[in-house]
């Protein structure tokens, strides 16, 4: 077994800590104590500890796919007590800049839509698209009335805890909680962005979180997405990645306030 895999008895599980991009991970990479790093297929992980409490740094890559895959893969090989994915989003409220950070009460998948039936000629129009609940794969998605609702994946109470109690520790810009879709579309239609905020409720998007919400969720492990606003087009900010720096500063201090207040289970196996 790799490293600082949880052993099989009694050992602390591990806190998984997701991000997209190099610039996601590093801060977080350079906060372990004792790092290692795996590789598992075209994934890389980092184990180490955060605080004496095991924690293991995933770079998911971009993109939902990425982002499945290695959520089950960390999940099979580490047995996470939780999983935490973070990094970089656009806002989707213009009362949210740079580098404030959304909390997912819930995580959406905005790319699984049945779009409205057009005559040839007739355009697109978003505003007839209804969403897709992926989960019913019993019967037809696209034709089961009960399945045109947007699953939401909500987020872990404790992990919510975590970080409503981390809050203070973020200077760079204001933690609110809110509804983070995701997708692989970078949508840059503020039309489009103005429906997912009004029908769905979106603060802000990405391309990774629902992903790994949805594989947790079907794994059963607790779950929390985090995201920092690195450009928001419904107020004209521009895309600014140093953002990404401290929100890892902030993911850090979520679970060490996580895994202080005994959250953290052990393996019993
Ligand atoms: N301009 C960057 C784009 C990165 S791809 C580049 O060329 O490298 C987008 C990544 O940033 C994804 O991992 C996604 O999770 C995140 N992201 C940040 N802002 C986003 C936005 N407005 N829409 C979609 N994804 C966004």
């Amino acid at each position: 077994p790799a490293g600082n895999t949880a052993s099989p008895d009694t050992a602390e599980r591990p806190i998984v800590i997701q991000g997209a991009m190099p610039v996601e991970t590093e801060t977080l990479v350079a906060a372990l104590d004792h790092p290692e790093e795996v590789h598992v297929q075209g994934w890389t992980f980092w184990s180490g500890t955060v605080a004496g409490h095991p924690v293991v740094v995933s770079r998911s890559l971009k993109g939902m796919t990425n982002a499945a895959a290695a959520t089950a893969l960390a999940i099979e090989r580490f047995h996470p007590a939780a999983i935490i994915n973070q990094g970089t989003a656009g806002g989707h409220d213009p009362a949210l800049h740079t580098a404030d950070i959304v909390v997912g009460t819930t995580v959406v998948n905005i790319g699984a839509f049945k779009t409205g039936a057009r005559a040839e000629g007739a355009g697109t129009d978003f505003a007839t698209w209804y969403p897709m609940d992926l989960l019913r794969t019993e019967g037809s998605a696209g034709q089961d009335p009960s399945a045109w609702v947007m699953h939401k994946f909500p987020g872990d109470a404790g992990l919510l805890a975590a970080a409503a109690a981390a809050k203070a520790s973020y200077t760079a810009g204001h933690v609110v909680e809110g509804v983070i879709g995701s997708s692989d579309v970078w949508n840059s239609e503020l039309d489009r962005i103005a429906r997912m905020h009004t029908a769905f409720g979106t603060s802000a998007e990405e391309m990774e979180a629902a992903s790994a919400a949805q594989v947790a969720e079907l794994s059963h492990v607790p779950f929390l997405a985090v995201r920092v606003l690195s450009n928001n087009i419904t107020n004209g900010e521009p895309y600014n990645t140093t953002v990404a720096g401290p929100c890892q500063q902030y993911v850090l201090a979520l679970v060490r306030a996580y895994a202080e207040h005994g959250q953290v289970g052990t393996t019993k196996r």
